[in-house]
């Protein structure tokens, strides 16, 4: 059969292009790239063989070998692993199969020294081979399979699939170095690297010395089982990256040995940066099981809690069965309270990074303080109340960020809830009028603005430290009760007065500007909540939330706004003067008219847009011409 001519996927081409022609400081972590996937080839494998043995018969033993030519100027990286059928060729080393991935590279911007530092989060993996590579060869052959087949590309948008001769399973990556990468053949060299950057590899990493001969060049135990005084810091981070297929450094490591009811070692990275595809849907944890040093699966269900999915690393376990499948694995009780442990130790860990280093933690929390919020809403969950306290929001009251413990030490005498405004970003719902009043009497208001918000507070039905929480949206705003700032004295007690007199005052206002709105609005009543702005929208109580209303509509989960409470404030002179109005009797078509306006003012407040905008414009020029023209 003659090669075959096939073409990368158009984002493999765009990778491979920022890749090769990136001046890319590091290049020599291609070796580990390469190592990195023969070793998962190898591990697949020895998953495979513990249900059919026949697939490893012959050459039990796996490892990953290195050899040079100095003459030809290439490099070789071969493996026993599982290696690949020809469609699987095609899959993995033509296209970028995994989610959120091709996404990505379309956002990529073309220019190499931007792009390679965002490439570098998520790693170049096998393509980084171009990077010093003028030609690569893929020579492979799947275990139980006959056949092998070799691929070949230059890494300019092109590459052939033929059908080869390969003696026994596995795959030899040949590459043709670079004029300016021979470096690369000298042995010192390649000893540091994989010294370097491999080293944690359980698999042995040999050196082809001769005719027959060998030099290991790895420990090739599973670093996890080894001593913590053992590992130095550089060890765990090159873990961290062959884990995590990441560049960047661990955040926090928690590596533990578990004994007594269940037995296991965990190494769990937290990384410092977020992986671009947090929040996509099919976004998954990324912490390997093995069994007794056999990896098992990176895609077990339910190992740890969604919220956690950040966390990248290996899970050891001594006491699962090997020969079950991952299905049955994945429904194992044992691994429901290994999960649960593996938590518990991971929000401990947070608890006390958060205790002892406050901006270290709070750089975390922008990070993937969304993400572990999704673990207090939806099912019950025993670690509820490590969760509340490991939360940090934004506030109006102070610059950095508060916990909950912190918000309900400095809450004012009578004040009973814990107040909150979600919105679509914090520039919006900093300006929001319903804080107005809260300001005015210094009561700090919780900033929330990740779309979770919505749904987790609501759900909290216990409230934090017996005290409920509040949007300051929503019914009517208890405000009365708290004290101001100085104690009230007497002076004060007489504005309170005169404030209850300004509020019968509106009363025959409401009622006609409930005739004028009708139906359009649920009810309208005078604000507590407002100081400067002279009227708002706010949610009834039972009614949802208007954020929430908000996410539900742009998911075309609710299709219409539910008619809201609108709220004017008694000492804004508008409202006392259309007040002064109506005591006249002098209500009417423009009334009317300024009822509609104060209305879609509370919209555009909203960061809503008005219902009729034409008739918004005739009533607009119209009040305009009334004070400016006439
Ligand atoms: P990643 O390793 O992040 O998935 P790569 O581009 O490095 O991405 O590799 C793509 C895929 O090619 C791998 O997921 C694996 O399925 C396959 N692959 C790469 N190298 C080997 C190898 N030596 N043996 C078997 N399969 C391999």
């Amino acid at each position: 059969m003659t090669a075959e001519k096939r073409s990368f996927q158009a984002e493999v081409s765009k990778l491979l292009q920022i890749v090769a022609n990136s001046l890319y400081s590091e290049r020599e972590v291609f070796l580990r790239e390469l190592i990195s996937n023969a070793a998962d080839a190898c591990d697949k494998l020895r998953y495979l063989a513990l249900t059919d043995a026949d697939l490893v018969a012959g050459d039990p033993d796996f490892k990953i070998r290195l050899s040079v030519n100095a003459d030809e100027k290439t490099l070789t990286i071969a493996d026993n692993g599982v290696g690949m059928t020809e469609e699987e060729l095609d899959q993995n080393l033509g296209t970028i199969a995994s989610s959120g991935t091709g996404a990505f590279i379309d956002n990529l911007t073309g220019d190499a020294k931007k792009d390679v530092g965002l490439i570098g989060q998520f790693g170049v993996g096998f393509y980084s081979a171009f990077m010093v590579s003028e030609k690569v060869e893929v020579l492979t052959r799947k275990a139980g399979d006959e056949k092998a087949w070799i691929w070949t590309s230059d890494g300019l948008g092109e590459y052939t699939v033929a059908s080869a001769e390969k003696a026994g399973r596995g795959t030899i990556i040949t590459l043709h170095l670079k004029e300016d990468a021979s470096e690369f053949l000298e042995e010192p060299r390649l000893r540091n690297i994989v010294k370097t950057y491999s080293d944690h590899i359980a698999i042995p990493i040999m050196l082809a010395k001769g005719d027959d001969g060998e030099d290991a060049l790895n420990e090739a135990s599973a670093l996890w089982t080894r001593q913590k005084s053992e590992i130095t810091p550089e060890q765990y981070t090159e873990f961290y990256r062959h884990v995590s297929h990441g560049f960047d450094e661990p955040w926090l490591t928690t590596h533990w040995r578990a004994e007594g009811r269940f037995e296991y070692n965990a190494l769990l990275f937290t990384p410092s940066s977020p992986p671009f595809d947090l929040y996509h849907p099919d976004r998954k944890h990324r912490v390997k099981l093995y069994v007794k040093r056999v990896f098992i699966t990176e895609d077990c269900e339910g190992l740890v809690p969604e919220y956690l999915r950040f966390l990248k690393g290996v899970i050891d376990c001594e006491d699962l069965p090997l020969n079950v499948s991952r299905e049955l694995l994945q429904k194992n009780p044992m691994l429901t309270a290994i999960s649960s442990a593996v938590t518990k130790r991971i929000l401990n860990e947070l608890t006390r990074k958060a205790d002892k280093d406050t901006e270290a933690y709070n750089a975390f929390w922008e990070n993937f303080g969304a993400v572990l919020k999704e673990g207090l809403y939806g099912a019950p969950n025993e670690h509820k109340q490590t969760l509340l306290d490991l939360v940090r929001f934004k506030s109006t009251t102070r610059d950095g960020l508060v916990s909950l413990k912190q918000y309900v030490e400095g809450m004012k005498d009578g004040q009973e809830h814990i107040y909150y405004i979600t919105g679509e970003s914090q520039d919006a719902i900093r300006n929001s009028p319903h804080l107005e009043g809260f300001a005015a009497k210094g009561i700090e208001v919780l900033l929330l603005s990740d779309p979770i918000d919505d749904f987790w507070i609501p759900s909290l039905f216990e409230g934090y430290a017996e005290k409920q929480f509040q949007s300051v949206t929503r019914g009517g705003a208890d405000l009365d009760k708290v004290k101001d700032a100085d104690d009230k004295d007497d002076a004060e007690k007489d504005e309170t007065k005169d404030e209850d007199k300004a509020k019968t005052d509106v009363a025959p206002l409401v009622a006609s500007i409930k005739i004028a709105l009708g139906e359009t609005v649920k009810d309208v009543r005078e604000s507590a909540r407002l100081t400067d702005s002279a009227c708002c929208l706010v949610a009834d109580d039972g009614d949802l939330d208007m954020n929430l209303e908000r996410i539900l509509r742009q998911h075309q989960q609710v299709k219409e706004a539910a008619p809201r409470v609108l709220e004017i404030n008694p000492k804004h002179p508008l409202i006392k003067g259309l007040s002064e109005r109506v005591k006249a009797g002098k209500t009417g078509q423009d009334l009317d008219d300024a009822a509609y306006l104060l209305l879609d003012q509370a919209r555009i407040m909203d960061g809503e847009t008005v219902t009729d905008p034409k008739a918004f414009a005739r009533r607009m020029s119209k009040v305009m011409e009334m004070g400016l023209v006439s």
